[in-house]
């Protein structure tokens, strides 16, 4: 059966090459599947930007990263268990873990019946 020629990841810029069929390289496949915004989200607005930064200044590290021994700085605030537009879990800081884009990314695809909040 002759093999099918690797095509290049459809991200502008981005020239790695996938198995014939598949749009993205493995890192940028996350981004482009969860491109989708849901309304109800966007209603967090300002008050959520100001409290996720006052949390990374408190925690600036990624966790996940950090129980491998890396020390990568975080960007993202995931919530631990999804809060599917619940304002009590959302609103949680128990509920809250620092995370890096990667990690973030990689957890969203395993859980993918829920859409975390895009930043
Ligand atoms: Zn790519
Ligand atoms: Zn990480």
């Amino acid at each position: 059966m002759p093999r099918r020629p690797n095509t290049p990841c459809k991200h502008p810029g981005c020239a790695k090459l996938v198995p014939h069929g598949q749009m993205y390289c493995e890192e940028h496949k996350p981004s482009h599947r969860y491109d989708v915004k849901t309304t109800k989200e966007k209603g967090y607005g300002r008050r959520w930007q100001k409290a996720r930064g006052v949390f990374l200044k408190a925690h600036p590290l990624c966790v996940k990263c950090r129980e491998e021994g890396k020390l990568v700085p975080a960007t993202v605030v995931d919530h631990i268990v999804p809060h599917r537009g619940d304002p009590v879990l959302f609103w949680d800081e128990g509920n809250w873990q620092p995370l890096c884009k990667s990690c973030h990314d990689s957890k969203t695809m395993t859980d993918d019946r829920y859409q975390d909040f895009k930043y």
